[in-house]
């Protein structure tokens, strides 16, 4: 068994293949040494925790008799069943799990590949050097700067996660430059996830702190000129943090599995997560197209899922037909306060993924994130 990517899916993917079938082999390919989490990065954005608070080893995944390979695939032959990596390995499999993640699509803004080479521009929506590079930004801002921040136009990686950026980093203008601005740029309609929740602390905790502007989605970064222009003005910036829209990871791409009807994610029987198209290669996390949100606890589920109907697979045995996954989301709004949703799914043939009636109302609150 190959499985690319060791983030939140694959990682756990890798991990239970080997639990529950330890008589299988699982070969796990990942570029990074570490692995940086996108959950609280936009804590380390507020000065809340630090680079080191989300960065964590791969090391106790050989304990459970993971080959690991620091590397990054950059072929996939799908009737061979081999994948070949950037190193020169070629390493073959009985079945593929591709995790990836999401490839954000900076060609899609106009002049943000120069912005960005230029160090004017981030997305930081994958967590490292960016989320670092970001804070410093926000640290070295004047008092009375403008913050212009973006929000993708759905489906994105962590629907709440833009709204959560927008209200930590208030709270840190709050603390340290009350005279900053952040407007908020969103490609949607309207906020996209917990709007209410959001929308109560933007009004409550930071009232004229964030600008709210639906239906504007960047079509283009000036890093010379510091601007983000809309289909309606040109925005002047102190600092740009652009968030890109997404697709599925590179290798989905590679693997022919980028599905769906514009090419964009991958369409997977969801009771095994293998492809709808490519036999033998399933995929997991955020790379799927569903109804189930793009999070990390999701994520770990879909691997759970993934790992146990391969696991009766190469026994010969049938999977579960109705496997049940959960999310639960928490989303900081200030140093002391954060909302929760919480949602129980199982699958039904012909339908997808149900709510379930207990956990399936979803609940919201407001509690302490420590
Ligand atoms: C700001 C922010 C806040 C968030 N907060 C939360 C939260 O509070 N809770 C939550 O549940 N989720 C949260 N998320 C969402 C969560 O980070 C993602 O949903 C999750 O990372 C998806 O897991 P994944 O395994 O699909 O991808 P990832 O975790 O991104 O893992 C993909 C891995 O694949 C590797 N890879 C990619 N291509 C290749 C290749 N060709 N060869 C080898 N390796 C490859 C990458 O290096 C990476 O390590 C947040 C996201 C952001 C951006």
């Amino acid at each position: 068994m190959v499985v690319v990517g060791a983030g939140f899916g694959g990682a756990t993917c890798a991990k239970y293949l080997r639990t529950w079938g330890p008589n299988i082999d699982v070969t796990l390919i990942e570029p990074n040494d570490k692995f940086v989490s996108c959950p609280i990065s936009n804590w380390v954005l507020a000065g809340m925790k630090s680079m080191d608070d989300i960065t964590h080893s791969y090391d106790k995944l050989s304990r459970h008799g993971i080959k690991m390979v620091k590397d990054y695939v950059t072929g996939v032959d799908t009737a061979k069943k081999v994948v070949t990596t950037k190193g020169g390995a070629s390493i073959a499999y009985d079945r593929l799990v591709l995790a990836p993640g999401v490839e954000v699509l900076t060609d899609s803004v106009k002049g943000y590949k120069e912005a960005s080479a230029a160090g004017k521009v981030v997305h930081a929506w994958k967590a490292g050097p960016e989320t670092a590079m970001l804070r410093k930004q926000l640290e070295e801002m004047p008092d009375g700067g403008v913050f212009v921040m973006s929000v993708p136009t759905a489906p994105y990686r962590c629907p709440p996660g833009p709204y959560e950026r927008a209200c930590l980093v208030a709270n840190y203008f709050k603390k340290a430059k009350p005279k900053s601005k952040i407007i908020l740029l969103d490609g949607n309609p309207d906020v996209a996830s917990k709007k209410g929740l959001f929308m109560d602390a933007w009004n409550n905790l930071y009232p004229g702190m964030i600008e709210y502007r639906p239906n504007n989605a960047p079509a283009a970064v000036d890093g010379g000129r510091m601007v983000v222009t809309t289909e309606f003005d040109d925005v002047k910036a102190d600092v740009m943090n652009v968030v890109p829209k997404q697709r599925a990871g590179e290798v989905c791409g590679l693997a022919g599995v980028r599905n769906d009807s514009t090419g964009t994610w991958c369409t997977v029987n969801l009771a095994t997560f293998e492809s709808t198209t490519v036999p033998n290669v399933h995929v997991l996390g955020d790379s799927v197209l569903s109804n189930l949100p793009k999070s990390g606890h999701m994520a770990n589920n879909h691997a759970k899922v993934c790992a146990a109907a391969i696991v009766e697979l190469v026994a010969g045995r049938q999977p579960n037909p109705i496997p049940v996954v959960a999310n639960t989301c928490y989303s900081a709004t200030s140093d002391t306060t954060a909302g929760h949703v919480a949602n129980v799914f199982r699958f039904e043939a012909g339908k997808g993924y149900v709510t379930q009636p207990d956990g399936g109302r979803g609940r919201q609150g407001l509690r302490d994130p420590a």
